[in-house]
């Protein structure tokens, strides 16, 4: 994976753009915000609880007996549960997809930041052993040049005092996109895109799969099974963003 010095970039891009936010072009914000101003996070909305314990799907209203929503009960989960930070509205999702796809990468502080304010609190007490970045198909990450997933790790796993874990799962197909798809399509499409890297080398270990946006579960279900097929006692799973 190719890293970028963090204060090269910080010095370049402040040499390239004058502080101001990327995204409504009209208020202050430095590098270190992400350029991205106070008022455009007022588009944000964090995760909050009440949410489904499985999918971390959030409810409106209030329940007080453990919840499963209806998205997980009829899909075979093979993580313990999911949670995100924020959720994946239409603000967030033009940050990620200029992010990803555009490779704004000036966005990766903001995000960065977003990831780790609802992830760590929860994570540090999960004793969880490394992160999983769901892995791109080599083709995909060659025209990208990065992968997200492995990107957003990196600043987690720091936090968390624990390795990323890029050899342990790798993508095998390049699967379609997922936009036009029913959530059993998903899950079909999905089931077979992943394999271990090497097959019987985990022995219990806890782990957590890391990804930027949930929609159903079905991607990270799947590379949380091939880790539990390979000897992994347990997966949780992270994602910066959560869709409704
Ligand atoms: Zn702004
Ligand atoms: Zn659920």
């Amino acid at each position: 994976m190719k890293s970028v010095n963090r204060d090269w970039l910080d010095a370049g891009l402040s040499f390239l753009f004058p502080a101001v936010c990327q995204l409504c072009a009209d208020a202050r914000a430095t590098p270190a915000e992400g350029y991205v101003c106070q008022a455009c996070w007022q588009n944000l909305r964090f995760v909050t609880p009440p949410c489904c314990e499985r999918c971390g799907l959030p409810y409106a209203g209030e329940i007080t007996t453990a919840f499963e929503c209806a998205n997980c009960r009829d899909l075979d989960l093979h993580f313990r549960w999911a949670r995100a930070s924020v959720v994946a509205n239409d603000f967030l999702r033009g940050v990620i997809h200029r992010y990803k796809y555009n490779r704004e990468l000036w966005f990766e502080p903001f995000l960065t930041d977003l990831l780790l304010r609802q992830a760590v609190p929860v994570l540090r007490s999960e004793n969880c052993t490394g992160i999983v970045p769901v892995p791109l198909h080599p083709v995909k990450q060659r025209e990208r040049e990065f992968n997200q997933a492995e990107r957003l790790a990196l600043p987690l796993a720091r936090a968390l005092g624990i390795p990323v874990l890029t050899h342990l799962v790798k993508r095998v197909q390049p699967t379609r996109t997922q936009t036009q798809l029913d959530k059993h399509a998903r899950a079909d499409n999905v089931r077979r895109a992943f394999a271990p890297v090497q097959p019987k080398s985990l022995r219990g270990e806890r782990l957590i799969v890391l990804d930027d946006v949930l929609t159903t579960g079905a991607t990270t279900s799947a590379v949380a099974r091939v880790l539990r097929e390979n000897g992994a006692g347990e997966v949780l799973v992270w994602t910066l963003a959560r869709g409704l």
